[in-house]
This record gives C-alpha cells, structure tokens and sequence, in this order.
C-alpha cells in the first residue's frame, strides 16, 4: 500500500542512513544510501529532525541484544510527520512528534507506531526534542512506578551524570527525596550534584556515604543502571527490604545469584524493569511524555546535551558513550 503524504512528489525514494552491517565494535556502521521505508498499518513516516543515542543501541550493534543484520538503528527520534499508514489519523501529518520506539531511526526518515508518538510543544527545539523520550520516560517510570519515591527517602543513583542519571536525579529529588549518587569523575560528581544529588561521590565511596546519610539504616531504592560492576555495592547499600531497581549494565550484565543473598541482606528486593513494561498503551506512554515534555517546555526540567555528534558520525559518538566519557544526552544531528 502506497503511503499518503504531505506532498508524495517530495518524498525521496532513497535516503541517507547508518547501517549495522554485522555484530561488532563502532567500525560495522557505515553510512550510507538506503531506500525510504514505507510506513505499515497505524505507522507514520517522519522526517528526522534529531536522533538520541543510547545505551541499548550498543549493546543491539555489539550482539549483547540479538538483531537481524544488517539493520538501521535506533529508537528514539523527532521530526516531522511526512507520510501516514492505513488507519491512521490525518491530523497528524506536518506534526511535531517525538518517539522512544522508533524503527530505523538512525536515518533521514523513520516510521514508528502512531501510538509511540509524543508532541513536541512550541518552546522546545525540534531537533534537541530527540533528547528526552527515551531516557525521560525511563526515569519517569523507575522513579514513579517501579519504585514511586517519596517525601524523605533516600534514594540511590549510579552513573548519577548520565542521561538517564540527571534526569532521574531531578525527578526524584522533586518527589522530596533524598538523591545519593555515584560518577567517575568530580566533573560528573559537579554536574550530579547541580541536578539536584544531596551527595554525589566516586564508586567506592558510595555505601559508607549512604550509610553515613541514613544514619547506618541504607537506602530506601538504589536505581542501578551500571550493572555488573556495582551490583553488590548496590545491594550492601540498602536498608532491610530495599528495592534495588537494575535498570541497566553499562559496565555489563549481572550473572545470576543466589537469592539467599537477598535473605541475609534484610529481605531485599530486586527488578529488573525495562522501558517496554512501563509503555504498555498510548495512554501510558503519552501521560510520561507529555509530562516531561511540559516541564522542559516551562523550564521546570533540565535537559542536557552534553554532546552532539553529526549522525554520519554514529560510530564516533558509540565510542564516546562506551568510553565513559560523555554526559546527559548524546545527540545525533542531521545538519
Ligand atoms: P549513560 O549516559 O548513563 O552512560 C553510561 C554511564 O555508565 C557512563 O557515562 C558511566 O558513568 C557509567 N559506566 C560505568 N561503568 C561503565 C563502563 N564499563 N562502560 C561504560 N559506561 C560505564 O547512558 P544511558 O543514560 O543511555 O543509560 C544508562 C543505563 O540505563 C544503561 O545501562 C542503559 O542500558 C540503561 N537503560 C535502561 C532502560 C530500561 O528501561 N531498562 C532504558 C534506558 C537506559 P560514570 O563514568 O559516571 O560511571
């Protein structure tokens, strides 16, 4: 079925896109020319403005997450709707749209479900609007759902300078919570603490800091998106039946455990959430987004881009997250 458009004699047939040509380091995606996809029953076609980079486009490109290559990457995404598939609503070609479940999205154009799809207010840039679906709502759900913090807790944060760590940071303090958290670096540490960290500190300082705060009873929730390397830090740094909420693992996947480790830690719980279980119907996800979107819009939420890298550069900006070396948002521009 042919898509209708704003006007089909503008859409190209090709366009540009980076393409994971197999399972591998930064090098497999190449830039290059592929044809425009079509969108499919209740998708949209968008014309990219911006493209968020995440941690799960690496672990998707290096066959942590299994993928069938050669793919275009990336979900998260805004741009304007330029193209509609069956059954969806008119109204929303030329609109101003933003999405965490993009497909394809590192390219000149995207489809994405139109059920995925966040408008972007007037007051926030089109292309810096790329910045927020996927790591805002990840914070949104982790701080409100998963563990709703409250007035008075104490809540943990690891890798507290990067993108979903700042904006967490600020959520959860707004919820009245006391914000502890980790980074690498004392730039990071200053940037975490400006977020709005009651305390932020290098790794190994973390649990004797929490226990210093909390006068030895530990945190109410570490939200955990390091993984691997933190997670018996994690655990040590909560109080009896804290919930500590893996979210990630950047420094790599915790192996399994012995749940009697949870036991003798004080009745501790443990989830591992994702992003898909806390977007579950358009309502969900549009309540997150929109939220967010406003905040920023009225300046209640800070959004930082700590860099931007020309999309043709994708795997200069994929070394850069793996490196440690970034903070907030890695934007991937068009321009
Ligand atoms: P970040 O911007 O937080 O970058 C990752 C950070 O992790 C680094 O800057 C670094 O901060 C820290 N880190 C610690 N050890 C390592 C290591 N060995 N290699 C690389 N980085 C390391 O990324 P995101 O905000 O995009 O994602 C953060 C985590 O959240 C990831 O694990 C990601 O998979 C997860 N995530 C999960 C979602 C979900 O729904 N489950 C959704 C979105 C993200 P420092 O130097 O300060 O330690």
């Amino acid at each position: 079925m042919s898509p209708t458009s704003t006007s089909p004699a503008d859409l190209p047939h090709t366009h540009h896109a980076v393409v994971a040509t197999g399972a591998g380091g930064p090098e497999v995606l190449e830039w290059t020319q592929v044809p425009v996809p079509e969108p499919g029953p209740g998708q949209v076609l968008v014309r990219t403005a911006g493209v968020g980079l995440n941690f799960i486009d690496t672990y998707r490109r290096s066959g942590v997450y299994p993928v069938d290559f050669p793919s275009v990457p990336g979900t998260e995404a805004s741009g304007t709707v330029v193209a509609l598939g069956e059954g969806t609503d008119r109204a929303l070609l030329g609109t101003r749209v933003a999405t965490a479940a993009a497909q394809g999205a590192y390219a000149e154009h995207f489809t994405a479900d139109a059920d995925s799809l966040l408008p972007v207010p007037q007051g926030v840039d089109l292309t810096e609007a790329a910045a927020l679906p996927l790591q805002g709502m990840t914070a949104h759900y982790l701080c409100r759902s998963t563990f709703p913090v409250t007035e008075g807790q104490t809540a943990v944060v690891t890798a507290g300078a990067g993108g979903v760590g700042l904006l967490l940071t600020q959520l959860a303090a707004a919820c009245g919570a006391q914000v502890v958290t980790a980074a690498s670096t004392e730039h990071k540490r200053e940037l975490s603490r400006r977020a709005g960290a009651t305390a932020s500190v290098d790794y190994a300082d973390l649990r004797a800091t929490v226990q210093e705060l909390t006068d030895g009873e530990g945190a109410h929730v570490v939200y955990d998106g390091v993984g691997k390397d933190t997670f018996e830090d994690s655990l040590a740094s909560l109080r009896p039946r804290g919930m500590l909420v893996l979210f990630g693992g950047a420094s790599g996947q915790v192996p399994p455990f012995d749940l009697q480790r949870l036991n003798s830690g004080g009745g501790l719980f443990v989830t591992r959430p994702s992003l898909t279980w806390y977007t579950r119907t358009a309502e969900e996800t549009r309540g997150r987004g929109e939220e967010l979107f406003e905040a920023w819009a009225a300046g209640r939420l800070s959004v930082r881009i700590g860099e931007r890298v020309p999309l043709a550069e994708a795997a200069h900006a994929h070394t850069l997250l793996e490196s440690r070396s970034t903070t907030g948002k890695v934007l991937l521009t068009l321009d």
